[in-house]
């Protein structure tokens, strides 16, 4: 057994965003600032689009998404049971409704079958979640988008490099939210951000991530002179600072290392878990490509001799940190007592949310990291 604890997705922080921090800190600008404006325009770059906003985290960018696509009370908007809270949270913060679809039990996405009988008249977007880095069938969702006259968030906390049928994530519905935060797959400590094909909902955007001022503070006190700032709506805090820019400057251009290191520990637990009474992820067919976020594996107390909660202690026990990605939405006691949903409404993001464990899954991880796992979860099945 290893003799100290694997901390569960633990980032990989290299010296450039080290040194990237400490000339911000010389620099005495902490702020929004020069280092936030590079990261958006080379996040835009990879992004193909035109602009991108930096904001402080992905919540944050959910939110302005769907109060720029001008969501409120009266309105409804379907997401996925299966995704962190804050998904559903920021549909919630506008007034507006969430309505939960269940998931394709294989693919783990939201299933557009669920969507398309949860569509009422009250109905105005779809707030997607390519969850674990596994794009949702985009196809369809646009379809049902099309037909009803239908606005998309795409949630890419999990699936910064996700590309569905050569189309990259966050690029395909109205507005792409992405997060930074420490266990993503690139990090700046806590950040998002936005993108849009759409230069009026970006301008929109950028306004209400800094108290819906008209000029943002960097131009506002950089040496081009003051200018007085107006108020033209109300906005919010939700800027990103040149400290956290910092790091993800250095972060970004590593993004395919990393996800080059993620697809190998993703293969070599596949292989070494083939003979295993576990679920493994679903096979990745050609047309996508997947972000490897997440390595969930199901553990069913009949097949397994053991439950999921056991399992999580088992592997604590060997030194191994693990999480769980997600309790269904249905799971949480503010929202049966708001909304009144029922566990059992979405049976499938239910039953998974009970029986999933996430292993790590970090480019962080060495050879001799990803071996302790194997040998954790093979010893604890064994019992
Ligand atoms: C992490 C996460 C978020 C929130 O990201 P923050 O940057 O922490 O606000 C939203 N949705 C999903 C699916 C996430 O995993």
């Amino acid at each position: 057994m290893r003799d100290s604890f694997l901390v569960f997705a633990q980032p990989l922080i290299e010296q450039p965003e080290m040194d990237e921090v400490l000339d911000s800190m010389k620099k005495s600008w902490l702020g929004t600032g020069p280092k936030v404006h590079q990261f958006e325009k080379d996040f835009a770059a990879y992004k193909h689009v035109p602009h991108a906003v930096a904001l402080n985290s992905c919540t944050a960018a959910l939110h302005l998404a769907c109060k720029v696509l001008n969501l409120g009370p009266g309105d409804e908007v379907i997401t996925t049971a299966m995704t962190f809270c804050s998904s559903v949270n920021s549909i919630i913060f506008t007034g507006a409704r969430p309505v939960l679809a269940d998931i394709d039990p294989v693919t783990l996405q939201i299933n557009p079958e669920a969507v398309e009988a949860a569509v009422t008249p009250r109905t105005k977007a779809i707030l997607v979640v390519h969850y674990a880095g596994r794009p949702c069938c985009m196809d369809a969702i646009e379809s049902i988008a099309q037909k009803y006259g239908l606005r998309i968030i795409e949630d890419c906390a999990h699936a910064i490099e996700t590309e569905y049928r050569g189309r990259q994530a966050g690029t395909i519905g109205d507005i792409g939210c992405f997060s930074f935060y420490a266990t993503k797959n690139i990090v700046t400590g806590e950040g998002g951000m936005a993108i849009s094909k759409d230069p009026d909902l970006m301008r929109r955007i950028q306004t209400m991530a800094l108290h819906g001022l008209s000029a943002d503070a960097w131009s506002r006190f950089s040496d081009s002179g003051y200018k007085h700032y107006q108020v033209v709506e109300l906005g919010y805090k939700y800027n990103m600072m040149d400290i956290q820019a910092a790091i993800g400057l250095h972060q970004l251009p590593r993004i395919d290392t990393y996800w080059k290191r993620r697809k190998h520990i993703w293969a070599k637990y596949m292989e070494a878990f083939r003979d295993l009474p576990i679920t493994l992820p679903a096979s990745i067919p050609d047309d996508i490509r997947h972000a490897y976020h997440l390595f969930t594996i199901g553990i069913n107390r009949e097949r397994c001799g053991i439950s999921r909660d056991e399992a999580l202690m088992e592997l604590h026990r060997r030194n191994i940190g693990s999480g769980v990605h997600y309790l269904a939405i249905p799971e949480h006691p503010y929202y049966q007592k708001t909304f009144g949903w029922k566990p059992e409404d979405t049976p499938y993001a239910t039953a998974y949310g009970r029986e999933t464990l996430s292993l790590p899954l970090s480019p962080k991880l060495t050879e001799q990291d990803t071996d302790d796992v194997i040998a954790a979860v093979r010893d604890m099945l064994s019992l």
